[in-house]
């Protein structure tokens, strides 16, 4: 059967949406801002929001900023939050490194990626190596004699990095192509592009294409809409599936992510997707229901 997404466009409409509900996961870029602005309605909807019950939880797929870097995000945006109503890919990543995949105590990940990753992966007790450290290196020829196997590393984690070089990718990869070291490849997200204040750009599913087809190996993808993130949301939040719903601007992560766990989703149209391609019936990836923005249900109140 072919699911036709339900527009939301009136005030009795937003109310008996939100009576089915009583979590909601929020993207954030493209959902609560773009870059740092805050969009419309959006700090008078989340107060609407608690204020009746509702619990929000912020799953993003940005990697670069740790749970306690967003609190201060949020802070400085007028938006209330602690770090437990933040789940993030970083975040996820750590938590599957550690309680899914047990990572042994004597081993470190080499990060390709920003404090996010390193601080999430210390704050679980999994020390890491990488990160900034090659930032701004040149590379010679002469220099690949410096690259060296390391047998400490049992993972390589690849999330955004605003400083990727050829000596990361390099290091990054004689880690992961020492078969006998057998060391987990993970990406924290795969998003292809993201959205920057001023236009899009490339983003980690591009990042890491070098080392995918260098080492002809698929990485473990955590980010939304994939079932690692999904079984890591679900095993820290207790919330019941049928009154949960994702709200979302991308239809290839956060609705997929949404259908994938078997929960509600809701479009919005402040971000990357159209709502022509949503409606597109060659479209496979549906969003239950679409609406304007997310900051529209402060209407209710006010009505
Ligand atoms: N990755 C990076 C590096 C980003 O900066 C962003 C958005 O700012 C994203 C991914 C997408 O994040 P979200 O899942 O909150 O839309
Ligand atoms: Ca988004």
């Amino acid at each position: 059967s072919i699911v036709v997404p339900k527009k939301l466009t009136t005030v009795e409409q937003y109310k008996a949406f939100l009576d089915q509900y009583d979590t909601f996961l929020l993207d954030c870029d493209g959902v609560l801002w773009h870059g740092s602005h805050v969009l419309e309605g959006i700090l008078e909807t989340v107060h609407f929001l608690r204020k009746n019950g509702k619990k929000l939880v912020f799953v993003t797929n940005n990697s670069t900023l740790s749970r306690a870097n967003y609190v201060k995000k949020f802070q400085k945006l007028g938006i209330e939050a602690t770090e437990k109503d933040i789940f993030s890919s970083a975040f996820a990543t750590a938590v599957y490194l550690r309680n899914i995949l047990d990572f042994p105590k004597d081993k470190r990940v080499y990060v390709i990626g920003e404090s996010g990753i390193v601080d999430e992966l210390k704050d679980v007790g999994i020390e890491s190596t990488g990160a900034s450290d090659d930032n701004g290196v040149i590379m010679t020829h002469a220099d690949f004699g410096s690259i060296e196997q390391d047998p400490t590393i049992g993972a390589v984690v690849c999330g955004f990095d605003l400083n990727l070089n050829y000596r990361k990718l390099a290091k990054a990869f004689t880690y992961l192509n020492n078969k006998e070291q057998n060391a987990h490849f993970i990406l924290t997200n795969d998003d292809t592009t993201f959205p920057a204040p001023n236009g899009i750009y490339p983003g980690t599913g591009s990042l890491a294409q070098p080392l995918i087809t260098a080492l002809n190996r698929n990485p473990l993808v955590m980010g939304k809409p994939n079932k690692p993130m999904l079984d890591c949301f679900f095993a820290n939040y207790h919330t019941d599936p049928s009154r949960t719903c994702m709200v979302g601007d991308r239809l290839d992560t956060d609705i997929d992510f949404g259908v994938n766990g078997n929960i509600a989703t809701l479009m919005v149209l402040t971000g990357v997707s159209t709502e022509a391609e949503a409606m597109d019936p060659k479209q496979p990836i549906k969003p239950t229901y679409i609406m304007q923005s997310f900051g529209d249900f402060a209407k209710v109140e006010n009505a």
